[in-house]
């Protein structure tokens, strides 16, 4: 639920609003804004009973949030967030960031030839894949500790924060110390679980959209990771199933500005993942950009044809390069310094 006041609305009246909602065994969070104040009720399992409070001074209207989030709304939260990685900074306002490597850590020497050439293409945070959800097991399902140790070591090398997927709350701990963001996979997205597992942590976490999840099932699961008091949260848009088979999955661009009106929290995209196709790659980059989104997640492998895992939608190094020249000057005409 949430209480605005009146633009006259005194302390006093905001004081005895917030009592009023802390004797229902609530609580209160109060949101300043330039025209009037509002206050946040939480805590409440189901519908509040509006009953002891509408008649108090100052209020102006009782708002009650039916939908199963209420932290990541913009109602809530007017400001946008911007989430920093050691001092890789994600958010409305910043210069989109672009998040690149490959789909998976395959040895040492592949991750670190990654790492070179997607920091000397301009990138800001190192991707690669130690735990990986893949759809069948007899593909190989990643290096496991070993990998997240390669990760760490060529991000150092090359000086880039790393982002890695974390399966299980039982990866939790040890992925958390080698890993600057934590992803959680689209299959993951309802592991409510593991999502709150992560909230628990204070560690920048990006939460992909699951491939069948709807506008409002990717904002709740969000919810259970900012409800454990986590705000280090970025979304990920990565292509939804729909009857087209031509692509891997259809990319929802849409979403992006609707987050943007609907929530406070980044939203960036992949397109790799969406398309499944390495020649869709850079122009789905450009669209996700000028469809406002904060940053992109992108594949590239050094030697995409013996890949491990997703060659087919891995740019290369030099293809990656090549890419982040247009993203430069697009960016520009964007009005990003
Ligand atoms: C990934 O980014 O490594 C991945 C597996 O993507 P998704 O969870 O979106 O399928
Ligand atoms: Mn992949």
């Amino acid at each position: 639920m949430l209480i605005v006041m009146e633009h006259n609305a005194c302390d006093e009246d905001i004081q005895e609003v917030k009592e009023a909602v802390e004797s229902m065994g609530l609580r209160a969070e109060l949101i300043p804004g330039s025209e009037r104040t509002a206050i946040g009720v939480l805590g409440n399992e189901g519908y509040v009973d509006e009953g002891r409070i509408r008649d108090l001074p100052g209020i102006r209207d009782v708002i009650h949030v039916s939908k199963p989030y209420k932290l990541v709304s913009r109602d809530f939260h007017p400001l946008s967030t911007v989430v920093d990685i050691k001092g890789v900074r994600v958010g409305l306002g910043e210069k989109p960031v672009v998040m690149a490597g490959p789909c998976a850590v395959e040895s040492e020497e592949q991750v670190l030839a990654a790492a070179r050439g997607v920091k000397a293409a301009g990138a800001s945070i190192l991707r690669g894949g130690a735990f990986k959800p893949r759809t069948g097991p007899h593909t190989f399902q990643g290096l496991g500790i070993e990998g997240l140790k390669y990760l760490r070591r060529a991000g150092d090398e090359v000086g880039l924060p790393v982002i890695t997927e974390v399966m299980r709350i039982e990866q939790l701990e040890k992925v958390c110390r080698y890993a600057d963001i934590l992803q959680i996979g689209a299959r993951n997205m309802q592991n409510f679980d593991l999502l709150k597992e992560v909230g628990r942590t204070n560690h920048p976490v990006l939460l992909k959209r699951g491939m069948c999840a709807s506008l409002e099932e990717f904002l709740a699961a969000g919810e259970y990771i900012l409800a454990e008091g986590n705000p280090n949260l970025i979304l990920c848009e990565r292509g939804i199933r729909s009857f087209e088979r031509a692509t891997r999955n259809t990319l929802d661009l849409s979403v992006v500005p609707l987050i943007q009106e609907m929530s406070h929290l980044p939203i960036i995209v992949d397109p790799s993942h969406a398309t499944g196709k390495r020649s869709l790659v850079p122009v789905m980059s450009k669209a996700a950009l000028v469809a406002g989104a904060q940053g992109l997640m992108i594949e590239v492998h050094p030697d995409p044809a013996r890949a491990r895992c997703d060659g087919a939608q891995s740019l290369t190094c030099p293809g990656f390069e090549e890419l982040m020249g247009e993203l430069e000057k697009l960016m520009t005409f964007l009005g990003f310094a």
